[in-house]
C-alpha cells in the first residue's frame, strides 16, 4: 500500500524512514541533519561503524545501509545517496530508482512492514521533483506487486516535506492509479 503525508519524517512511527544521506554518512544539511539531530549522537557513532568501500565512501550513490534509529520512533535509519541531477542525461533516473529499490529491499530484509521515504534528490542535490516523484511511484509499485521482489505487504509513505511537493505525489497517484 502506498500513502502520500505532508510531515517532517523524523516524527513518524514507521519501522524504518529512509534519509537522503551522503557518501561518507557524516550526516549533513536538509533531512540528513534532522534526522541525525532527532535519532541523538549514536546514530552518527554507528554510521561510523558502517566500512568504506572505498576512501571517503560508505554508501555509493544508489545504494542503502542500515542503522538503527536510537532516539527516533522508527526502529531503523536507511541511509541511501541520491543522484546529483545534471541534466537527467547522466544515470540520474536509473540511481534515483536504484535507491528507492535497494532501500525496500533492505527494508523487506530487516522485516520491516512500513517505510517512510524524503524526496529524495530533490533538495539541495536539484531533482525536479516531477520527474522524481514519477521514478519514485514507478519503482515503488513495481516493487510492490512483487516484479522485482514478492513483498506486496510493505506500507510504504511518501513523506513530503512542503505542500507543493504533496500536491505532485497527490496528482500523480490521481491520474496514475492502476
Ligand atoms: P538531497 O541532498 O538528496 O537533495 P535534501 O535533504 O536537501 O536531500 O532534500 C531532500 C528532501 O527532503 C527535500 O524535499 C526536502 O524538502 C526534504 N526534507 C527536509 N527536511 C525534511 C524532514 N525533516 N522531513 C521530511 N523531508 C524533509
Amino acid at each position: 500500500m502506498i500513502r502520500i503525508a505532508q510531515a517532517d519524517i523524523t516524527t513518524l512511527s514507521v519501522d524504518a524512514i529512509v534519509n537522503a544521506a551522503n557518501q561518507r554518512m557524516f550526516g549533513g544539511g536538509g533531512v540528513d541533519g534532522a534526522i541525525h539531530r532527532a535519532a541523538g549522537p549514536e546514530l552518527f557513532e554507528a554510521c561510523l561503524k558502517v566500512p568504506e568501500v572505498r576512501s571517503g565512501v560508505r554508501c555509493p550513490t544508489g545504494e542503502a545501509r542500515i542503522t538503527p534509529g536510537f532516539k527516533l520512533p522508527a526502529k531503523f535509519v536507511i541511509h541511501t545517496v541520491g543522484p546529483v541531477y545534471r541534466d537527467g542525461r547522466h544515470g540520474e533516473p536509473e540511481l534515483l530508482a536504484a535507491c528507492y529499490r535497494n532501500s525496500l529491499a533492505l527494508a523487506a530484509e530487516n522485516g520491516c512492514k512500513s517505510i517512510a521515504f524524503p524526496c529524495i534528490s530533490t533538495g539541495v542535490y536539484g531533482y525536479p521533483i516531477e520527474d522524481a516523484a514519477r521514478i519514485s511511484v514507478d519503482t515503488m509499485r513495481a516493487f510492490l506487486s512483487g516484479r522485482d521482489s514478492a513483498r506486496p505487504e510493505m506500507e510504504v509513505i511518501f513523506c513530503c516535506f512542503s505542500e507543493r511537493d504533496k500536491q505532485v505525489y497527490d496528482n500523480l497517484m490521481k491520474t496514475e492509479s492502476p
